[in-house]
């Protein structure tokens, strides 16, 4: 089968390196110059990296991470973590996001990726689909899959007045910094005062990345570094944190990465006959579950397993959506539950849960 992927970031490259795997013939399309990854580090669960497993990439994807252990706490720097899960509900995998989608883009095959390459909308026909390029190109496949991200233009063809909004006042501020005097086990994260959420996990040896977030923040002032330093402060009392004040406070204006959060609509389709949505182009979520990455993933799984039953691309396209948004409306409900919690311990509490739910109904095709 031709299939053509608009979009190679975490889930389009995934996808093309699971479905090249099944046997399609495949095409990504890239609209940036270069592979890249914008961000620092990603939590990657269990069902993601059952993906890579059956890619081939598992052990080298494990060996570029670091197991998390994670850990919440609140304004005093207490710990806090819900009882009654098994440690799976808690663990997790953080990768450096470059490097998984060097290593994901080595496995597609580099010559498979075509660079510059903007996609501008598509025509269906009944035999084939023509994918249209900002170049004035075209190309021919039987199958398109839209993993254009949030701002995706698949999506806007598909699915009209579908266009991401503002997650009112949502703001993440992160950075990679050399490691230092902080705790090196875990992740430390503050549910905070004032809708703030913030702290650190070690990367590798080497480095830290820390990570600061607000919930209607207000307006933004100052540089980017002031922006993350003020939310830090409305993290905790005294003394606790002064570790991540001064791992913000060290930290090169031009390597502070900001962040307004989009969030996609639920869709009324993620499919018709020859094309098909994915990762954020087909469900951006908010970053408090960090989950959207991992899931994204699985949708590449559950598309090539949909496919390979057949007997046929639109059946298997409309099989692949209904175990899809079944599944999504769940997530947002989860979602919406997080980040309505009043505090650090229901924090945890409704994490562990949407964890291990997430973890436990996964996909095993
Ligand atoms: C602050 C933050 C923290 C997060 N933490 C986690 C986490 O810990 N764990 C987790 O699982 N998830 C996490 N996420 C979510 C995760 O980052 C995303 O869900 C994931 O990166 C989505 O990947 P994607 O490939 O679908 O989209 P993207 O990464 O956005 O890739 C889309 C690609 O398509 C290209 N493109 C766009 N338009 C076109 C076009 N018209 N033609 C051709 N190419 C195009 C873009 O250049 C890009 O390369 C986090 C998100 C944020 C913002």
């Amino acid at each position: 089968m031709r299939t053509v992927i608009a979009g190679g970031g975490l889930v389009g490259l995934t996808a093309a390196a699971s479905l090249r795997s099944a046997g399609h013939e495949v095409t990504v399309l890239e609209q940036a110059p270069r592979v890249r990854a914008a961000g620092a580090g990603i939590g990657l669960w269990p069902n993601a990296l059952r993906e890579f497993d059956r890619i081939g990439i598992g052990a080298d994807v494990r060996a570029m991470g670091r197991e998390i252990d994670t850990w919440f706490f609140d304004t005093t720097g207490h710990p806090v973590r819900a009882t009654g899960y098994d440690a799976s509900a808690h663990r997790f995998l953080l990768v450096p996001r470059p490097r998984l989608n060097g290593l994901l883009a080595d496995t597609v095959g580099r010559d498979r990726i075509v660079l510059d390459a903007r996609v501008t909308g598509y025509t269906e026909h009944e035999s084939e689909v023509a994918v249209h390029l900002a170049s004035g190109e075209e190309l021919r496949a039987d199958l398109l899959i839209g993993a254009d991200g949030v701002y995706s233009r698949v999506r806007a063809q598909l699915v009209p007045g579908s266009d991401a909004a503002v997650h009112a006042g949502h703001h993440a501020w992160r950075a990679v910094v050399p490691a230092g005097d902080e705790r090196p086990e875990g992740t430390v994260l503050t549910i905070g005062r004032e809708r703030t959420r913030g702290g650190y996990a070690r990367v590798s040896e080497g480095q830290t990345m820390w990570m600061v977030n607000q919930f209607e923040a207000g307006p933004l002032t100052g540089t980017k570094r002031d922006r993350a330093l003020d939310r830090a402060w409305k993290l905790a009392g005294p003394g606790w944190h002064d570790d991540l004040l001064r791992m913000i406070e060290r930290t090169p204006e031009e390597a502070v990465l900001e962040s307004g959060i989009m969030l996609v609509p639920p869709l009324s389709h993620w499919t018709s006959g020859r094309v098909a949505l994915i990762g954020d182009a087909a469900h951006g979520l908010s970053p408090h579950i960090s989950a959207g990455g991992t899931l994204g993933i699985e949708d590449a799984g559950v598309l090539r397993a949909c496919l390979a039953a057949g007997p046929d691309t639109a059946t298997a396209l409309a099989r692949y959506e209904d175990a899809r948004t079944t599944r999504f409306d769940r997530v947002r409900e989860h979602a919406a539950a997080v980040e309505q919690a009043s505090g650090a311990a229901e924090f945890a509490e409704r994490y562990a849960e949407f964890s291990h739910w997430m973890l436990t109904t996964a996909p095993t095709g």
